[in-house]
């Protein structure tokens, strides 16, 4: 049993995806990761009706980087099918030679409809594309039913059998609902992550400001002029939170301290002034009024 960390974000999607691949049972397609590698995953499709590939069903592997789902997977189909070659990497606007198509609100389910999509196409060149007549077409879509493949043992027609009574499932699936509504919900989370991060950008600025005023302009980022609201806003963060940001940080404490000084050393220079005239006073009674009442 092979371990995975489950903290890697392809790890986590792809057994998401796993699980609702489980639960959302389809007629026209069906994956599941092999036992023993979590990054390689096998398939069976069906062959669209109306078409040269009607009742075909077609085996193949997914290939999945360990950047997925922000690098595309790479396809290969192993059962004969006249469209593709086997064993080799198709090149679809849905696989790893085109990873700027590729969009990571994609997965697996979007690759397998996107596949059975380009069933129907002409190859017209491009890299391991075939284009074998209809009538052999027709011939090898009825001998895939009983194709096997050797690598994960699941015979086509067991995967897919000829009972078509959940495709109504098949458009309006668990999972792509999900994934879309988690893209929205990243989507939702996202101006969150910039709120935050804008916010703390203002702190560290006004902490670069004030703790050294003449190194401000070295700094790569845009710091904007500061109008008195927003330095009273900022600073009384700073009062709250940042000890350590200098006495410049802390104005409105640092007048009142400045404030209260000449207060105190005005009362204590009233005192002195008022001891000195009592004494003034006090000698002037000793000097005139105690000697002429002895007389
Ligand atoms: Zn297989």
């Amino acid at each position: 049993m092979a371990t995975y960390n489950l903290r890697s974000p392809a790890v986590k999607r792809l057994l998401q995806e796993a699980r609702e691949l489980q639960q959302d049972i389809c007629c026209d397609y069906t994956a599941q990761p092999l036992e023993d590698n979590l990054f390689e995953w096998h398939f069976v499709i069906r062959g669209p009706d109306g078409t040269e590939f009607e009742g075909g069903r077609y085996h193949g592997r997914i290939l999945l980087p360990s950047e997925y789902p922000f690098k595309p997977p790479n396809l290969m189909l192993l059962t004969p099918n006249g469209r593709f070659e086997l064993n080799k990497k198709i090149c679809l606007s849905i696989t790893g030679y085109h990873p700027e198509y590729w969009l990571p609100a994609w997965g697996i389910r979007t690759v397998l409809l996107g596949l059975i999509g380009f069933l129907t196409t002409k190859a017209n060149g491009a890299i391991g594309g075939i284009d074998y007549t209809e009538a052999e077409r027709r011939l090898l879509a009825r001998k895939s039913h009983n194709w096997k493949c050797s690598i994960c043992g699941i015979t086509n027609i067991d995967k897919l059998p000829d009972d078509k009574s959940n495709t109504s499932q098949s458009l309006s699936s668990n999972s792509g609902d999900s994934l879309d509504s988690k893209a929205s919900k990243d989507n939702e989370i996202m101006p969150q992550f910039s709120f935050v991060y804008d916010d703390e950008r203002r702190v560290n600025d006004k902490d670069h400001i004030s703790k050294s005023n003449n190194s401000a302009s070295s700094s790569t980022s845009f710091i904007p002029p500061q109008s008195t609201d927003s330095e009273s806003t900022t600073n009384q963060l700073d009062t709250k939170s940042n000890e350590s940001s200098g006495p410049e940080a802390n104005p409105i404490v640092r007048q009142s301290i400045v404030a209260q000084s000449p207060f105190r050393s005005v009362i204590i220079i009233d005192a002195f002034i008022a001891v000195f005239v009592a004494m003034i006073i006090t000698l002037l009674i000793k000097k005139f009024i105690l000697p002429s009442s002895k007389i």
